[in-house]
């Protein structure tokens, strides 16, 4: 067909479009507003064509952001900031829009979607991904739990530190550090990332230059309003390898919250430190923030050994140390956080079935092997810093646009596709037996759709489910 006798979805009459109305025979159109990984992914998806001006620079920007490693194997490879919006949006002219969340936010309002457009982030993820709202929502989800199905259910939320919003709950966390003498707090601002302006403390004076600065009544009325903080009990004891602190990225895709659909992803990695822990030096970030962002700066930082460990890498060692029940324990806490983090906003945000998300979750593991949230973002980040990290971002959101499939080539019935399992659809979703794979000793796990940290397989899924989707479809 050529260019120009193609007929945009919308323009088509029903029954030319296919039946989950997404565009039928042509090329998709898209928007991206960010200059990493997602561009390739995107420029390299056949079939799929970028919206001219929707980019004000296709190069590389040299010399910000990760550096590549040896490898050079990232073409895009440069920051997570907004390159721009540019051009019409929202207009009917592309299909697809990778957009940034400024962008979102001042048009979304204003801007009327054709059934087929899809667009990343809902209009008020923050909810979940603020620090300090993703307190509020969960607690208020616990109380409500606790209220209709009694307070043991409740327990199940337990998985977040202690957190008070400053200054508008001060007074209460000042009871409760009296009430905990000599344990390690963290202040954290509540819109802000990448281990920006967090520090920890042990004694409230040390946050006397914090409060002079932020905390005081706003009795001039041109001074700025103080920026939100939360104040978290440290995790003082962090499961540790090698005597060093890790965190661990999930990634989490949303395709809907009414009902909710939330895809999870096999691969993932661990962030370690670079300085061993210990709780004597609580003003060194290196130890105790585990951000890539932080860590690349450390005085001993190699980038070519990088400060990451594969999910898989990490099961396997964990298994290995302390079995698979313990494990699998471990990984079904982490099951519980991502859906019960979704649950407590799923009434909250504004579903729009031309919205997704894919969230990237924090979680920190104790020497107990408890799973702590951390945060949720809604940018996480898409910048690789090496060969391995580009493979997996590459292949994580090549699969995330399997899921969303604007080509129109699955059923809509698949559990897995690619490294997304289906976690949750309107309920928890059960394993096939003979999905049964998570297997780093051979045996399986788990009954829940739930494989992370196992063996990602996906080129070989794809193309099976693409040939048992055709064969569907053809009968
Ligand atoms: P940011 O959005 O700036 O990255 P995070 O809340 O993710 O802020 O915190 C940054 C890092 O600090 C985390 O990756 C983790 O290593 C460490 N950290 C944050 N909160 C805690 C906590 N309550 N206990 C232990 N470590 C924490």
């Amino acid at each position: 067909m050529s260019k120009n006798t193609r007929v945009p979805g919308y323009m088509q009459s029903k029954a030319a479009r296919n039946t989950r109305g997404i565009i039928g025979d042509r090329e998709i159109r898209f928007k991206c507003s960010l200059q990493n990984t997602i561009l390739d992914v995107l420029r390299g998806r056949p079939g799929w064509q970028e919206v001219p001006g929707s980019q004000t620079s296709t190069q590389p920007q040299d010399g910000k952001g990760t550096k590549t490693g040896s490898t050079g194997a990232t073409p895009s490879n440069t920051q997570n900031t907004p390159a721009t919006s540019g051009g019409k949006t929202g207009d009917g002219d592309w299909d697809f829009y990778w957009c940034d969340r400024e962008w979102l936010h001042q048009n979304y309002d204003t801007m009327f979607l054709h059934e087929h457009q899809k667009i990343l982030h809902f209009r008020n993820h923050y909810e979940l991904t603020r620090k300090n709202l993703m307190v509020k929502n969960l607690k208020r989800l616990k109380k409500q739990t606790e209220r209709e199905q009694g307070k043991s259910e409740g327990l199940s939320f337990d998985f977040h530190p202690t957190t008070y919003e400053l200054p508008s709950e001060y007074h209460i966390f000042v009871e409760e550090f009296k009430r905990n003498p000599g344990i390690t707090w963290i202040m954290k601002p509540a819109a802000k990332s990448q281990g920006k302006g967090i520090f920890l403390f042990r004694r409230l004076k040390d946050i006397t230059d914090w409060k002079k600065g932020e905390y005081q009544p706003l009795t001039d009325t041109t001074r700025e309003v103080p920026e939100t903080y939360v104040v978290q009990r440290y995790i003082e004891n962090p499961y540790l390898i090698g005597g060093r602190k890790f965190d661990i990225r999930i990634y989490v895709l949303v395709v809907s919250y009414n009902p909710l659909k939330v895809w999870l992803y096999r691969d993932g990695f661990a962030r370690f430190s670079n300085t061993r822990f210990s709780l004597d030096s609580i003003e060194d970030a290196y130890v105790h923030l585990t951000n890539v962002s932080v860590q690349k700066n450390a005085p001993d930082y190699d980038p070519e050994k990088g400060c990451k460990w594969s999910t898989m890498r990490l099961r396997q060692y964990l298994t290995a140390k302390h079995g698979s029940e313990a494990v699998k324990k471990v990984f079904k806490g982490i099951d519980n956080i991502i859906t019960k983090g979704l649950q407590s906003v799923q009434k909250i945000i504004i579903n729009d079935k031309h919205c997704f998300e894919m969230y990237g979750y924090d979680i920190l593991l104790d020497s107990d092997l408890k799973p702590w949230l951390i945060e949720i973002n809604a940018s996480p980040s898409l910048t690789a810093s090496g060969k391995e990290d580009y493979e997996l971002k590459f292949g994580l959101l090549n699969d995330l646009l399997n899921v969303l499939d604007l080509e129109n080539r699955l059923t809509g019935k698949e559990k897995r596709i690619g490294g997304w399992d289906l976690l949750w659809d309107d309920g928890p979703v059960l394993a096939d037996d003979g999905n049964m794979e998570c297997t780093t000793n051979g045996t399986s796990v788990t009954t829940a759709n739930s494989f992370l940290g196992c063996h990602n397989d996906r080129k070989r899924q794809l193309r099976e489910i693409y040939t048992s989707a055709q064969a569907i479809k053809k009968t």
